[in-house]
């Protein structure tokens, strides 16, 4: 066997939960240590470990992302009332996540991986859309009261100084809800950047969506702050990258979207990225075919698969079922934080193997060899669909004998 290629700096590695977890495993074991001296900082994201740790360890592998510039992360379950029981938790701890993405204060970019067995169901997309979500804020961060019958609601701002702003919110005739959220400047300025920084790289067209007509102050300051970005800091650099950048309402960026052939960066705030994201992996074939990497101001890059732990297909492998799961979201989580770590640390080799091991993961679908949520879409149908210890040795005899 040849020499396995060096790597300079680690990575952080961030373990997690489930199937995920069984498949990390044997993505490393059969499709990298054989290729790759691999060094990484591990950070071991289990629900177990968190609650053995109080959750300190989400915050330290953070921290390592932030410090080492890349990192890997399997998915990780959100702890809710069911796992509590199920895992016999004594507290529930917010979404790793979420935790890691405020620490990071970062943009999720979110794209779909295409082959050519399987088309979008939207029939004029070509070239992928990926979607740039804002990580931070708005309803993800708020707060929500039941109203119990009539009644004023009012928004009020202390200032440091003790002095107050006031707003009304409505004269409530009847019980109902109500809902506070908020955003800041300074996370909305990054998220430009973010975006900007993506897609000069990528040459790519941007385009940002909100609601600025209806949502005059709160929308219009993300339009405002996102032209401002583009008008002092990005302008020269999209004219030299050959981009364009574009401010549309969401639903006309909607409209255009499924009448367009795609190949853009898509902008979008929270709620809309968490929306969008999924129509964009659903039209396009599984969630399982779905790349996500959260990028920070700082350059720091975080890369994942975009699905979660696939309980369902875990607690069938539990009972010794050789479960059909789909492990290429979590092959290109690998792959793009490799050639992201050679990129800083130049080092061609490394990205050639990340390139060549991508090739091999979607060669092996267009020759036939597919999970069983490919098998279902895929033109021409396979004789069978593999599970996923036969489709990772498909794509292992592929890069043996690339
Ligand atoms: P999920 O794990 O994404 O799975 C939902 C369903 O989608 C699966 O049951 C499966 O459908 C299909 N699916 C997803 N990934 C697949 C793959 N790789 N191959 C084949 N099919 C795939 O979502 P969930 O079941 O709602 O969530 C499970 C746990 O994941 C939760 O505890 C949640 O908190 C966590 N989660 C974590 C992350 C993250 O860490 N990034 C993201 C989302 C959710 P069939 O069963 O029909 O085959
Ligand atoms: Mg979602």
């Amino acid at each position: 066997m040849t020499a396995r290629i060096p790597m300079k700096t680690p990575i952080a590695e961030i373990d997690g939960d489930e199937m995920t977890r069984v498949l990390w495993a044997l993505v490393k074991e059969k499709l990298i240590l054989p290729y790759v001296d691999l060094k990484t900082e591990y950070y071991d994201l289990s629900l177990t470990n968190r609650e053995a740790t109080k959750d300190a360890v989400t915050a330290e592998s953070a921290g390592a992302i932030l410090r080492l510039g890349v990192g890997v992360k399997c998915a990780t379950i959100t702890a809710n009332a069911a796992r509590k029981k199920e895992y016999n938790l004594e507290a529930l701890y917010p979404s790793p996540n979420a935790t890691i993405r405020s620490i990071l204060d970062g943009t999720v970019f979110r794209k779909p991986i295409g082959v050519s067995c399987i088309s979008p169901s939207v029939s004029t997309w070509k070239k992928p859309i990926i979607i740039a979500r804002h990580a931070y804020g708005d309803i993800y961060k708020s707060a929500e009261m039941l109203i119990p019958g009539p009644g004023t609601v009012e928004l009020v701002y202390t200032a440091a100084d003790g002095s107050e702003k006031r707003t009304p919110v409505a004269d409530m005739k009847g019980p109902g809800v109500v809902l506070g959220m908020h955003n800041l400047d300074e996370s909305i300025k990054s998220f430009a950047r973010s975006c900007f920084l993506y897609a000069t790289a990528e040459k790519l067209p941007i385009w940002f969506s909100a609601k600025d007509t209806i949502s005059k102050t709160y929308d219009g300051r993300f339009k405002e702050l996102f032209n401002r970005v583009y008008e002092t800091e990005f302008k020269d650099k999209c004219a030299a990258a050959g981009i364009t950048y574009f401010y549309t309402l969401i639903d006309d960026a909607v409209a255009r979207v499924v009448k367009g052939e795609g190949g853009f960066l898509w902008a979008c705030k929270n709620y809309d990225g968490d929306v969008m994201s999924d129509m964009v992996a659903g039209a396009s074939g599984s969630l399982a075919m779905m790349t996500s990497v959260l990028v920070s101001p700082s350059g720091a890059a975080e890369y994942e698969a975009a699905h979660g732990t696939v309980q369902r297909h875990y607690y069938r492998w539990q009972k010794g079922e050789k479960t059909s799961t789909n492990p290429v979201a979590l092959i290109f989580a690998w792959t793009g934080a490799l050639a992201k770590r050679a990129e800083l640390d130049n080092t061609p080799e490394l990205t050639t193997f990340a390139k060549r091991l991508e090739q091999a993961a979607l060669a092996a679908i267009e020759a036939g060899d597919m999970t069983a949520d490919l098998a279902a879409l895929a033109h021409p149908v396979p004789e069978a669909a593999l599970d996923s210890w036969q489709y990772i040795d498909a794509v292992a005899k592929r890069l043996r004998g690339a």
